[in-house]
């Protein structure tokens, strides 16, 4: 069968040093950022089974837990969470001779991790999407074009070795983070290159079908009526194309809030006609801070958005950010900055 070859590249340089130290006997360790999605999860399992089938030794060490609508994937019983299983979790990022950091680019995203990874005698290989890449690898494959760093996984067996080792676990593993990272094949960073990729990835036994049954299909009912509660809060500010939603501690508490439960929320403010940024505000008080999601269609950039004003970033179109002060003074400040744009988000 015929595909479109036409990878963004990883450089020659990077290439040879990455095979170089691949040719030795290495202790990997995987890593996804804080709170990991699809993208994040199936990158890191993808990338796991392909050094556990070419004998290198390998684990993944995740910063914190992930939804349980990822708990189905290949492997992803082997992951060591870092909140539960720190004792393991330290002792493999001590013996760690080499590090891959996946789908985040600063260690910042790695919460509780963060200080480790900076004292870390390791080398690092960095494979991710997000703009701005920090400077601590010595290989960084990083490219703000991707639709996923699942794409760039695929690009990188090929480019280090070949796309023949993809096996069915492994295709299933990169189909779900271009999946969810593409909000199913229809954000802006989807290629026909994507599309090519996703075909061979069927070709190689990924289950589409089965894939899109166990990420979206999987609602409680406590889940629903939580959304309920979302869309019933939400605030649409029509003379800044804006909408935006709340959910306090108390209301996530009253509909049995499970990690996950509001992935995708926020897109729901993009679906009303005329709205170009949406937004969603979630409280966690044990963390004592609001995290927030950002997203917008066409040219409004919500990463410099959440970079400037709330601690965050993220792509131009999908970017997150965290606030330190009330849900109400959270809100009272995003209102206020909207008039500074309003020409932005007028075009
Ligand atoms: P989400 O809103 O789904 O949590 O994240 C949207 C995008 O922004 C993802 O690509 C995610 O990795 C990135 N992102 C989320 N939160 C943060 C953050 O606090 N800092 C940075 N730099 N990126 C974030
Ligand atoms: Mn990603």
């Amino acid at each position: 069968m015929l595909y479109y070859c036409i990878f963004a590249r990883m450089n020659s340089a990077n290439i040879a040093a990455t095979k170089e130290l691949l040719s030795e006997p290495q202790k990997i360790v995987i890593i996804p950022h804080k709170n990991p999605d699809g993208d994040a999860i199936g990158s890191t399992l993808a990338l796991w089974h392909y050094f556990m089938n070419s004998g290198q030794e390998a684990v993944i060490v995740s910063p914190n837990d992930f939804p349980k609508f990822l708990k189905w994937m290949p492997g992803n019983e082997q992951i060591i969470n870092f909140e539960s299983k720190n004792q393991q979790a330290k002792a493999a990022l001590e013996a760690a001779t080499l590090i891959f950091t996946l789908d985040f680019n600063h260690f910042g995203r790695t919460g509780q991790l963060a200080p480790i990874l900076e004292n870390s005698e390791a080398k690092f290989i960095m494979i991710d999407h997000h703009q701005e890449p920090s400077d601590y690898a010595i290989v960084t494959y990083s490219d703000v074009s991707m639709s996923s760093t699942c794409e760039m996984i695929f690009n990188f067996i090929s480019y280090i070795d070949t796309t023949d080792k993809i096996t069915p676990e492994m295709a299933n593993c990169i189909y779900t983070g271009i999946m969810t990272d593409t909000g199913s094949f229809k954000f802006r960073s989807t290629t026909s290159q994507t599309h090519a990729i996703v075909a061979q990835l069927i070709d190689k036994g990924a289950d589409n079908m089965a894939i899109h049954s166990h990420i979206y299909d999987t609602n409680s009912p406590s889940r629903l009526h939580l959304l309920g509660c979302a869309l019933n809060n939400m605030v649409i500010l029509n003379e800044y194309h804006t909408a935006y939603i709340t959910l306090s501690q108390a209301e996530l508490d009253k509909y049995n809030y499970q990690k996950g439960d509001t992935e995708g929320f926020v897109n729901y403010g993009l679906t009303l006609d005329g709205i170009r940024f949406a937004v969603i505000f979630i409280e966690n008080k044990e963390e004592g801070i609001i995290k927030i999601s950002f997203r917008s269609v066409g040219d409004f950039s919500v990463n410099a958005f959440a970079r400037t004003h709330f601690n965050g970033g993220g792509h131009d179109n999908a970017a997150g950010g965290r606030s330190d002060i009330s849900l109400s003074e959270t809100t009272e400040k995003f209102v206020s900055l909207l008039p500074s744009y309003q020409q932005q988000l007028n075009t």
